[in-house]
């Protein structure tokens, strides 16, 4: 057997059947001088808000751009507050802190990562004007009580769904479900650009507008501001690629589906569920997979598994060690240590795995004989 390693992520592996494709397309780019806009982006925003079931797209620059721009539509600002999760990427609380207004953090199910719904409604005040909920690892949140409670309450909901591109709740696609989408090209997302870029989906014709001015410097007629927004565009160059990926998304996402239940296999035959807790899908959802994340028996047990597998060559990484309500950064909101307990013990316990498209089964043999050789005869986590 070689052991010449397993990386957590190999983007050549899926682009580099499309390279010619891809190119050519950015070739005509090139050529026709149009940069900015044009038939490019138009084109890949009706495939986007096709694909997602949703009535418009608004493409922008990164899908942290997609939150801001979400939130600025709906006008966020000082003294709003917006329940988001404080286990999810930075950039889901940092839109709302730059706007003036206060990310309020809610708590987690332990068995999803998303965000649970009655940690949610304990959030809620007079001052809430939003949910953020986060679609985490590929798999949707508990939509039907998060839109509940934001009806009973007269919320904005926001899906950032980041990682979740072709994800489903009961059927219906994320970003399709809520007032707006946020979706993200950056290259570890399940479409990932040649760089940065991100996208806006929505159902309503007035938030559509609204976004697409505040792309645009709030500007309309030309010259002409009627609100302060901000410059965030999809370059047609990034649009042409993404079109020609977006058409190989359901594969990608069926691949990573099959290296998930590969893994389960794996586990159980490697007789390491007593120390490896599987991720699990809601019989709710169709989960895509960006992240396949496992969970040990606490922080140390970990950080050491980590540190056995990079030195096996196996990629992983944690996504996320420190929760947001624990950021220095935020120090100001008042947060402890204890506050949102099903937060801070995911952060200690999880580790991301390899499960890219194109992932061989003999790499994932690799990757769960390395999780055994690290801790297979240690650290259980529960009674086999
Ligand atoms: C990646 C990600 C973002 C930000 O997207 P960028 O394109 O990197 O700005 C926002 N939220 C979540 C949950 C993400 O995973």
């Amino acid at each position: 057997m070689t052991h010449s390693g397993v990386p957590l992520l190999d983007v050549v592996r899926s682009n580099a059947p499309l390279r010619d494709e891809i190119l050519c397309a950015m070739a005509e780019i090139l050529d026709s001088g149009r940069f900015i806009g044009g038939d490019a982006v138009k084109n890949f925003e009706v495939a986007f808000a096709q694909y997602c079931q949703t009535k418009h797209a608004i493409g922008c620059a990164s899908g942290s751009d997609a939150l801001l721009l979400a939130l600025m539509a709906l006008e966020i600002g000082p003294g709003d507050e917006v329940i988001v999760p404080s286990f999810t990427f930075f950039a889901t609380a940092s839109a709302v802190w730059r706007l003036g207004a206060v990310p309020v953090f809610a708590d987690i199910d332990p068995v999803t990562f998303n965000l649970n719904p009655a940690s949610v409604q304990a959030c809620i005040t007079k001052q809430t004007k939003a949910i953020i909920p986060v679609h985490l690892f590929g798999q949707c949140c508990d939509m039907e009580s998060i839109v509940n409670l934001a009806n009973d309450a007269s919320l904005y909901v926001i899906e950032d769904a980041a990682q979740a591109i072709g994800a489903t709740y009961r059927k219906r696609p994320a970003g399709s479900m809520a007032h707006i989408g946020c979706f993200s090209f950056y290259p570890t997302k399940n479409l990932g650009g040649l760089g940065d870029g991100g996208i806006c989906t929505t159902n309503d014709d007035e938030i559509q507008e609204k976004l697409r001015l505040m792309a645009n410097h709030g500007m309309k007629p030309r010259y002409t501001h009627t609100k302060v927004g901000v410059n965030s565009r999809l370059d047609a160059i990034q649009a042409v690629a993404l079109g020609i990926k977006l058409r190989h998304v359901t594969n990608w996402s069926n691949e990573r589906l099959e290296n998930a239940q590969r893994y389960h296999n794996l586990f159980r035959h490697f007789n390491l569920t007593d120390k490896v807790e599987m991720p699990a899908t809601d019989p709710e959802c169709g989960h895509v997979w960006n992240q396949y994340t496992i969970r040990v028996r606490d922080r140390e047990t970990r950080d050491y598994l980590r540190r056995e597998m990079t030195e096996r060559g196996i990629g992983t990484e944690v996504y996320y060690p420190i929760p947001l309500h624990l950021q220095q950064c935020f120090a100001t909101l008042g947060y402890q240590t204890g506050s949102l307990p099903n937060t801070e013990r995911a952060a200690a316990q999880v580790l991301s795995l390899p499960i890219f498209p194109g992932l061989t089964n003999a790499e994932q043999v690799q990757v769960v004989q390395s999780v055994d050789d690290a801790i297979g005869n240690r650290f259980k986590i529960r009674a086999a």
